[in-house]
């Protein structure tokens, strides 16, 4: 019996491990992204301080409002690397308080570049009442499925909108969150096997099929529920999480 229990801690430890590393793929492309604009801006402004400070005589008053700008800048770059930090750590102890609202603003900040050309709609409310979580989990979570509505679009290139609804809802002592989207849907004979590990209908190279895995077992190691259909020309996951009491 106990060999039993270290041997499924074991594989739990790993695929927490394999989900952060899943995860900080899609983050390290992200802040590829989001790094570059104030590192740009830190150049361009360095520049000018060089230039306004090489004048005869100096434009002390220019070059300082510039270099406010290069601090400022600087602060926002910190401050996207200190996120990742806290994100790689990924420390999952026991459950605590934690909010979808949070979640949701951290994932969207992250898939920010890879959301250009689509619509997030944000239907969370920011009075829905706290679960009993784990807040960097539930993050992963929100990045997986919204990247993986994204990808669904990307393989229907004419998809007369392209638009991922965030909602929640209080449902009994649970809360739900749901997740869809109008990408054409998971196809049918996929639906009861999209949570199954390495399942994939994405090109060799592109998918792992471990994405939905892994958050299949964030939610059900948090004592909820995820399920997978298709609505209105697309796929919805749902997921339940019990309300935080205290
Ligand atoms: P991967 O993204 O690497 O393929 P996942 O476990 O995240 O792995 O997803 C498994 C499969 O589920 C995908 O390959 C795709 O077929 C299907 N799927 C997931 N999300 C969606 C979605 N929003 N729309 C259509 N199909 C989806």
């Amino acid at each position: 019996y106990l060999s039993e229990v270290t041997e499924e801690k074991r594989n739990q430890l790993h695929r927490q491990h394999v989900a952060t590393l899943l995860t900080l793929g899609e983050m390290a492309t992200g802040m590829a992204h989001e790094l570059n604009q104030p590192l740009t801006s830190i150049s361009f402004a360095a520049q000018n301080v060089d230039f306004l400070l090489g004048r005869q005589p100096a434009d002390v008053a220019n070059a300082q409002a510039k270099v406010r700008k290069i601090i400022s800048e600087a602060g926002r770059a910190s401050k996207l690397v200190e996120h990742m930090r806290v994100f790689a750590r990924n420390e999952r102890g026991a459950l605590v308080r934690a909010s979808w609202r949070t979640a949701l603003n951290a994932a969207s900040e992250i898939l920010s570049a890879k959301l250009r050309g689509c619509v997030l709609h944000d239907e969370v409310p920011a009075g829905l009442p706290d679960v009993l979580g784990a807040a960097i989990p539930m993050e992963q979570v929100l990045i997986n499925l919204i990247a993986n509505a994204v990808d669904a679009y990307d393989a229907q290139p004419n998809a007369a909108v392209r638009d991922v609804t965030v909602s929640a809802s209080v449902q009994g002592d649970a809360v739900l969150l749901r997740v869809s989207d109008h990408a054409g849907g998971i196809p049918e004979a996929a639906l009861t096997r999209v949570f199954e590990p390495f399942f994939t209908t994405k090109a060799p190279g592109k998918g792992t099929g471990l994405g939905l895995a892994l958050t299949f077992g964030t939610i059900t190691e948090m004592g909820g529920t995820i399920t997978a259909s298709n609505a209105n020309g697309g796929a919805v996951f749902e997921i339940q999480l019990p309300i935080a009491t205290q």
